[in-house]
C-alpha cells in the first residue's frame, strides 16, 4: 500500500561526500516502489538498481497468484487434487509463514485467501456479505491445512477450494532480496521501499542515519516523529483499502479464524530486522488487536511496534518511547 503517511526525509549533501544518492520509483508487484542507493555516481547507481528490479520480478513471478504460470498458482490450480514441487526458495517462505502463524495463534495466514471471493475491497461490494457465505468460505482458511513435505519439496492444500496468497509477505520478502542482492554486489547503503515496506542499510552519504518520519493518518500534516532506522520499517494501514457498512470501517486484512476483516486499528508500523518478519507482523497486530498484539510483539527481541487506533490513539510497544505532544 502507498505510505501516505511514512516516508523518508532523503537529507543528502551528497556533494561534500565522494558518494551520491541515486533514486528510481517504479511500479512493481502492482504497487509503487522507490530504490535507494548509495553508489559513487549516478552510472554505477543505476546498473546496481536495474539488478534490484530484475530480483523484485523474479520474486513477483515465484509468489504471485494472478500469473497463470507461477509455482503459487499451481498450488493453488492443484488444491484438494495433488502436492505441487516447488522450488525451495518457495518452498521456504511457506515454511516461515507457517511459522508465523503459530506464532501469531493464527492471526497471520497465508490461506486466508479464499475469503478474497467473499470480501472485495476495490470498490465493488456493495453490502454486508451474508454470514452464512462467510462461514462457508472460512471453513477453507486455515494453515495447519498446508501440508509441507521437505524431503521432496512439496506443498499440498489439503481442502478443495483452499488458496493461499502472499499479499501481506511478498513486499516485505522482495525488499529483503533485493537488499541481500545489493549488498552482495557491494552497495554500502540503500533503501528497497516496497509502497511503504521498507528496508534500508548503511548510512546516507554525510554519514547520518536513514529516518522515517511518522504521522497520524488522521492528522497528515504532521509528523508525531522521526525515528532512525537500521533495518526494515514496515506499515500497514486501512486507510486506502477498506468498505464501511454501518458506519464500521472493516479492513483488507481478514482475521483468518471468523472470516470477517478486522477492525478498531487504522495503522500498525513494525520495525524488526526483516522485512519479510515486520511484514507478517503489522499484519497480525491488525488481526490480534491492540492490547494483545502489542503484547505478542513485546516478546519478540529486536522488534517494535506503533499502532493507531480508528479513533486517532497511539499506542506503541515497549521500548519506542514517543513524544507524541508535537
Ligand atoms: P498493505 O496492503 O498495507 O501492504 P498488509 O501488508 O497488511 O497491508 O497486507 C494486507 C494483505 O494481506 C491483504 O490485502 C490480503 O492480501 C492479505 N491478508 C489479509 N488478511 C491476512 C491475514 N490474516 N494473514 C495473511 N495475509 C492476509
Ligand atoms: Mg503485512
Amino acid at each position: 500500500m502507498r505510505a501516505l503517511f511514512v516516508f523518508f526525509i532523503l537529507v543528502s549533501n551528497s556533494i561534500a561526500h565522494s558518494q551520491v544518492i541515486v533514486n528510481k520509483e517504479l511500479s512493481l508487484m502492482g504497487t509503487d516502489f522507490i530504490i535507494t542507493v548509495v553508489a559513487p555516481n549516478l552510472e554505477i547507481g543505476q546498473y546496481h538498481i536495474s539488478d534490484a528490479i530484475l530480483e523484485i520480478k523474479r520474486i513477483e513471478a515465484l509468489i504471485s497468484s494472478w500469473q497463470e504460470t507461477s509455482e503459487t498458482t499451481l498450488i493453488n490450480k492443484n488444491a484438494g487434487l495433488q502436492p505441487v514441487k516447488v522450488s525451495e526458495e518457495l518452498f521456504n517462505l511457506i515454511k516461515r509463514a507457517i511459522q508465523l502463524s503459530k506464532l501469531t495463534d493464527g492471526a497471520f495466514d497465508i490461506s486466508y485467501a479464499s475469503m478474497d471471493r467473499i470480501w472485495k475491497f476495490d470498490g465493488s461490494m456493495i453490502q454486508m456479505p451474508n454470514e452464512e457465505a462467510i462461514k462457508i468460505s472460512v471453513e477453507k482458511v486455515g494453515y495447519k491445512n498446508i501440508l509441507l513435505d521437505d524431503t521432496n519439496k512439496t506443498v499440498f492444500l489439503k481442502n478443495k477450494g483452499m488458496k493461499i496468497g502472499f499479499g501481506a509477505i511478498g513486499k516485505g520478502y522482495a525488499a529483503d532480496t533485493a537488499k541481500a542482492l545489493l549488498i552482495k554486489s557491494g552497495v554500502t547503503a540503500g533503501i528497497i521501499n516496497a509502497a511503504g515496506d521498507m528496508n534500508t542499510w548503511g548510512k546516507q552519504p554525510d554519514g547520518s542515519p536513514w529516518q522515517v518520519a511518522i504521522t497520524n493518518p488522521l492528522n497528515k500534516n504532521k509528523a508525531f516523529a522521526l525515528l532512525p532506522i537500521t533495518d526494515a520499517v514496515v506499515t500497514s494501514g486501512n486507510y486506502e483499502k477498506f468498505v464501511t457498512f454501518n458506519d464500521i470501517r472493516y479492513s483488507h486484512i481478514i482475521d483468518p479464524r471468523t472470516g470477517y476483516p478486522s477492525k478498531g486499528i487504522i495503522s500498525v508500523t513494525v520495525f524488526a530486522p526483516k522485512a519479510e518478519l515486520a511484514d507478517a507482523l503489522a499484519t497480525s497486530v491488525f488481526v490480534m488487536g491492540i492490547e494483545t498484539g502489542l503484547d505478542r510483539i513485546n516478546q519478540f527481541p529486536g522488534v517494535e511496534c506503533i499502532v493507531i487506533s480508528t479513533d486517532g490513539a497511539i499506542f506503541t510497544s515497549e521500548n519506542i518511547k514517543l513524544d507524541t505532544k508535537n
